[in-house]
């Protein structure tokens, strides 16, 4: 079964109904056969009676992650804390025939760990050791469990970081962001976490363990590291990974750029970018952000800034001068209001906690909040951003913007209140057009947040028929019986296509 997202469940014609929901209204009757007692005793007999959830008002904890309009509690969570744990639990959910879905820190942005007929949910909270660290050969091989900001903590001490930075990176794990191939505000000149990973060790959905990749950069054979790497969960477990670690730069400038409107700060980036000059970071704020960003945490942001341009040079210090005097001189010719660099580490780091903070900010404007996740061309973001705002109008909701501009990867973050039926239906239908206006723009449905169960309708719009079922069958290298994460990326075969959208005709897309 697809994972269908309606506002009013009586949409779903499916038999028996999708499982996942939006707002209040739950469907429970689940296609997959439950978790018998039997099995949840075996689970314990593994991992321990405290390592197993069981109880409903417990497993309620794990029924949504960051995108928390599709729900669907699974019947039991699972926290093995090793790799042969997790080989004895995922051969026993093999052997009762179950469906099972991964889970890291649970704060992707696009139901990716939503249980969808996978009554199963196999977290690795657990699995938070740093197996090894090679500061000479610069790499590290971290449990899935390990959150992102941890591995840096590791390393900082050796002039080493990891460089794939989430703004998610207090909270998320390895594990999610292989499945996700996260990026953040420094992947414009460092790279997505596919840069970044040397090998997978992978629990196959029938226990066997396999190794992609390896300590190296270059292996050979197919890249099938690469290919699990972004696979969103539907390849098996990872249970560890092999990152490599990149040198701390030597010197570090960090900009703000205060505009009149977000079309000045836009023009600043382009300009920034023609100059031949690669920030490590190039990340735009609006107004809303701005004020909820202000209102939070105090930064010291003028209260009339329209747009907020933050520029992250790093490097050696020779030179590093020169390129601050330039990006200044550039955002001066775009009508910067105001330039500022930031004096010491402590205002950088500040700068930062406000940046990476800007979503729990926004917690603070509407009691719900949707973060859409899309990629234009970089030329295209002032002409994405008027048609977000045209979009905000025309559905009446409010629609705050923070994203990383040098890739054109933007997020408008729509507001609403999940008790107004009317209000979600809206947001659902302003995503999809957001998002259908970013592949008419020449980009994506997604930059880093994945498909998940959010983006399934969207598919169709980049891949044919037969690229959709090309991928399908790929996935059945690595999980023959679809088992691992279903109801994920692409619809199930014979299933309903998750298509419906408030309005929308039912579409079947063949495979
Ligand atoms: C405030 C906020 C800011 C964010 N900022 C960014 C950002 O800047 N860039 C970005 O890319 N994302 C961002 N995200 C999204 C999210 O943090 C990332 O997608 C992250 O990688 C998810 O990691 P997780 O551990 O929470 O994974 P989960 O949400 O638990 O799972 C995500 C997916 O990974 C799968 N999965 C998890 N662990 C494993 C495993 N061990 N093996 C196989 N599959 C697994 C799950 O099944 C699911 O499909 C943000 C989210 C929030 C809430």
């Amino acid at each position: 079964m697809g994972g269908n997202l309606y506002a009013n469940p009586a949409d779903c014609n499916c038999a028996p109904p999708c499982r996942a929901v939006i707002g209040e209204r739950r469907l429970r009757p689940v296609s997959s056969p439950r978790v018998s007692p039997e099995l949840i005793d075996e689970l314990r007999a593994i991992v321990g009676a405290a390592a197993v959830v069981a109880d409903e008002a417990s497993t309620r904890v794990y029924e949504c992650d960051g995108f928390t309009l599709a729900r669907s509690a699974p019947d039991v969570v699972v926290l093995p804390g090793s790799r042969d744990e997790m080989v004895a639990v995922v051969r026993k959910v093999a052997a009762s025939g179950l469906c099972f879905v991964p889970r890291g820190a649970g704060t992707g942005l696009s139901g990716g760990c939503l249980p969808l007929d996978a009554p199963v949910m196999i977290g690795t909270s657990r699995m938070r050791a740093i197996r090894s660290v090679d500061f000479e050969n610069r790499r590290v091989v971290a449990e899935a469990g390990v959150v992102n900001l941890h591995v840096t903590r590791a390393a900082a001490a050796h002039g080493l970081f990891y460089a794939p930075d989430p703004s998610s990176q207090s909270a998320c794990t390895i594990g999610g962001n292989v499945a996700e191939n996260s990026g953040g505000p420094h992947t414009l000149k460092y790279g997505v976490t596919t840069n970044h990973v040397l090998g997978l060790e992978l629990v196959l959905p029938d226990g066997e363990v396999v190794e992609l990749g390896g300590e190296v950069d270059d292996v050979p054979g197919y890249d099938l590291r690469g290919l699990a790497i972004g696979a969103e969960g539907t390849f098996g477990i990872v249970t560890a990974a092999t990152l490599r670690l990149v040198r701390t730069p030597q010197a570090v400038r960090t900009l703000l750029g205060m505009f009149r409107d977000v079309d000045d700060a836009c023009r600043a980036v382009s300009a920034i970018i023609a100059a031949g000059i690669l920030p490590a970071a190039l990340e735009l704020m609006d107004r809303m952000i701005v004020e909820a960003v202000e209102a939070a945490y105090g930064f010291g942001f003028p209260p009339d800034a329209g747009a907020v341009l933050i520029v992250e040079l790093d490097g050696l210090e020779v030179g590093l001068g020169e390129q601050v005097d330039a990006v200044r001189a550039i955002c001066q010719t775009a009508r910067a209001s105001e330039v500022r660099v930031a004096r010491d580490e402590a205002e950088r780091a500040a700068l930062w906690k406000s940046r990476k903070r800007a979503f729990g900010a926004v917690g603070r404007l509407a009691p719900n909040y949707c973060t859409q996740d899309g990629v234009v061309p970089r030329g295209s973001v002032p002409e994405i951003l008027r048609r977000i705002a045209a979009a905000a109008e025309r559905y009446r909701l409010r629609i705050a913007n923070v994203f990383h501009a040098g890739d054109g990867n933007i997020h408008p973050i729509m507001l609403f209140d999940e008790r107004d039926a009317d209000e979600v239906s809206r947001v659902l239908a302003a995503g999809k057009e957001i998002l259908e206006a970013c592949v008419e723009l020449g980009g994506s449905v997604t930059g880093e947040h994945g498909i998940g169960v959010e983006k399934i309708e969207q598919m169709p719009l980049l891949f044919s028929p037969v690229d959709l079922r090309v991928m399908s069958e790929l996935r059945l290298v690595f999980d023959a019986q679809r088992r691992c994460n279903p109801g994920k990326i692409f619809p199930t075969p014979g299933a309903c296509v998750e298509t419906v959208k408030v309005g929308m005709p039912r579409r079947q897309v063949p495979l």
